[in-house]
């Protein structure tokens, strides 16, 4: 498998707006992730990723991994880590990693500190190489990586759109509410979040 590793970087700044730390942690995880599991960038939903992140490395998972939130293969347990599980649904095999901060930062030293001077074509520069650095260390030096059993969440469904009778807007059938006989979005059935 060939990764066009600078192209994958150039989209996920694009995607994510700037280059960080972050992002770059999430490069490295979706590299090594489809590396260790014989997969490709997800077409369709081949790949499931349950990133244990909400944070800039989800955007980068989603670039690397073709796992996204509107295609339903990208879950997110935001446990505030940089770990994520990865599923190959062709085979079954799922693996989780996460970085090993106390390691990293002993090969790094302070990114943030390194980058304070630098314009964003610069710290796109500077990261893109620290990626390439990483990468051609052994992984055990920053990454753990285990094999993990678990039930593989079931694939995205189609389902019809119900006319809520209310705001006569369209909703998603199993998120159609039933109230006083009538069929009724979530807005109009429980209240809505905006005014
Ligand atoms: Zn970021
Ligand atoms: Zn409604």
């Amino acid at each position: 498998m060939d990764l066009d590793i600078t192209g994958l970087w150039d989209k996920a700044v694009e995607f994510h707006g700037h280059s960080c730390p972050g992002l770059l942690s999430g490069m490295i995880i979706g590299i090594i992730a489809l590396k260790e599991l014989a997969a490709s960038r997800s077409i369709d939903e081949e790949v499931v990723t349950i990133s244990e992140g909400q944070s800039c490395m989800v955007d980068a998972l989603q670039i690397v991994l073709g796992t996204s939130l509107g295609k339903g293969n990208l879950i997110l347990k935001d446990y505030g880590k940089t770990a994520a599980t990865i599923f190959n649904r062709t085979t079954g095999k799922g693996i989780r990693l996460s970085f090993d901060f106390s390691q990293i930062r002993n090969i790094l030293g302070d990114l943030r500190e390194e980058m304070k001077n630098l314009n964003a074509d610069e710290r796109k520069e500077f990261l893109k190489k620290i990626m390439f650095k990483i990468l051609e260390r052994p992984q055990s030096d920053y990454l753990k990586i285990e094999n993990v059993q678990m039930k593989i969440p079931p694939e995205a469904q189609i389902f019809n759109t119900i006319i809520c009778e209310n705001c006569h807007e369209g909703v998603m059938a199993t998120r159609v509410i039933k109230k006083d006989g009538k069929n009724l979005c979530i807005s109009c059935a429980q209240g809505k979040y905006w005014q």
